[in-house]
């Protein structure tokens, strides 16, 4: 079977092992039923996930043009911080910026390769974990709009990463924190305005991904410059897709990629 389309990250369910969709055109692939088989990967073109021209990926699958000009590629989804509805104020467009930014927001503790401190809409709970492919998190504020998460990530930035370290988390080069004992530990770095609004008692997440094989030293595959790769299916966390001989695609990064996937 041959399937061809435009690369989005992969749709995820959380069940005892978290499941994976691959949506190609029509079909929509569950990749969990690929593992442990061989399958090929072809670059075919690029489509902008916006405007859908045959134009270059410029960043986070969107053309050049569309990044700069959209408002799902305004600064603020990078930098929460710097949200502006709360105060009525437009970036590029307000009514969308209301729409996304005035909704319960979540600042939370993950450990994918470490500990990290992140933010992320409350209805991408835990997607956004599995995303990043923690293995535990824990939520620790829910505050109404994304500027007061944004400042809270930044003020306990300063005592806990905000990145993940992708070849740990691939190799699964991983302790289990207790993320509660960090929690309490953060509290007092809390902003002021955010304060009220610390979760006192919950309990941590965890998640376990399709894995069979995890790789020793991974090495990531560029479909641009390596346009066919052929590969066994051993895993898949975060965002990656893992092959046997220790190759991993990020899929999240090629978003914008066209792409013939044969089983
Ligand atoms: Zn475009």
């Amino acid at each position: 079977m041959k399937y061809q389309g435009v690369l989005k990250k992969m749709k995820t369910e959380n069940s005892s092992q978290i499941q994976y969709y691959l949506d190609m055109n029509s079909d929509f692939l569950n990749m969990n039923q690929l593992l442990d088989k061989e399958i090929v990967i072809s670059f075919v073109t690029y489509e902008c996930l916006n405007c859908h021209l045959e134009k270059k990926v410029f960043r986070q699958g969107y053309c050049k043009s569309c990044f700069f000009e959209i408002p799902n590629a305004a600064d603020w989804i990078m930098k929460p911080e710097l949200s502006k509805a709360h105060l009525n104020i437009e970036d590029r467009d307000l009514a969308y910026e209301k729409s996304v930014q005035l909704k319960p927001h979540i600042v939370y503790l993950a450990n994918s390769s470490n500990v990290k401190v992140g933010v992320t809409r409350k209805q991408q709970v835990p997607t956004r974990w599995i995303d990043q492919g923690a293995h535990e998190a824990l939520e620790i504020v829910e505050v109404p709009n994304r500027y007061l998460a944004g400042i809270t990530e930044v003020a306990l930035k300063e005592y806990v990463a905000d990145k993940t370290n992708w070849r740990k988390m691939l190799k699964n080069d991983i302790e289990d924190e207790n993320l509660v004992e960090w929690r309490d530990k953060l509290k007092v770095f809390i902003p002021e305005e955010a304060k009220e609004y610390f979760i006192e008692n919950n309990l941590e997440t965890h998640l376990s991904f399709p894995v069979l094989k995890y790789p020793e030293k991974p090495k990531s595959l560029n479909l641009i410059k390596t346009p066919t790769f052929k590969g066994k299916l051993v895993g898949i966390k975060g965002q990656y897709l893992i092959f046997e001989d220790e190759t991993v695609f990020n899929v999240r990064s090629n978003e914008g990629l066209v792409v013939s996937i044969e089983i």
